[in-house]
């Protein structure tokens, strides 16, 4: 029985058509370009093949490239004004509202990323917990002690808690531990995902 929804930020709790997160990955390539001192298409072929080992770009640079600057990377990739294009959605936060179940967000970004991002949603007040890479000692989804510490936190196993988001490795990730994840494609780009799977974030009250 579900008792707590666990949600990713973004690409789930707005949509991947704003093109917020395009914009991240855009600044994750000229940060890395010009940190590695190559060209934009070397350096992400690097980043390719390193990154399948680990949650995030962050990780793979700092296990692997020992990379230190975690402060400097935050504040390249997630500038100010970085959520422009999202606008406050009433609908979702009536939707999220009715929900009678405490809800939390899980995210392999940072603090402030998400700070701006509710803020901008007008969603701040609705979420008991903030999971972010600080809080997770800079490791990412689907690392599994990530989600052992979030379940502890919440004092939930992975069974009670429905997991929403929108990358099938981190839903996979979750499941892998017997948890209840759904994975939200919204453009069906993953028709194969061999576990439960949503088009519209509203389908979550399916699995309830
Ligand atoms: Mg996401």
């Amino acid at each position: 029985m579900i008792k707590y929804l666990l949600f990713d930020l973004d690409n789930t709790l707005y949509s991947i058509r704003c093109g917020l997160e395009e914009n991240v990955s855009k600044r994750i390539r000229t940060f890395l370009a010009a940190w590695m001192g190559m060209g934009e298409e070397e350096a992400m072929a690097e980043r390719r093949k390193g990154v399948v080992n680990y949650g995030t770009t962050l990780e793979w640079l700092m296990e692997e490239k020992n990379f230190t600057d975690v402060e400097g990377y935050y504040r390249f990739v997630h500038p100010e004004g970085e959520v422009d294009s999202l606008r406050p959605d009433p609908e979702l936060r009536e939707f999220l509202s009715g929900l009678p179940y405490p809800k939390a967000i899980l995210t392999n970004s940072n603090r402030e990323h998400v700070d701006r991002v509710l803020v901008r949603l007008e969603l701040g007040d609705i979420f008991t917990h903030i999971f972010d890479m600080r809080w997770n000692n800079l490791k990412g989804k689907p690392h599994p002690d990530v989600f052992r510490r979030v379940l502890g936190v919440l004092e939930k196993s992975p069974e009670e808690v429905l997991f929403i988001d929108d990358y099938p490795k981190y839903v996979t990730g979750f499941n892998v531990l017997g948890g209840a994840g759904v994975l939200l494609d919204e453009l069906d780009s993953y028709p194969d995902f061999p576990g439960r799977r949503i088009r519209n974030i509203r389908e979550i009250v399916k699995f309830l």
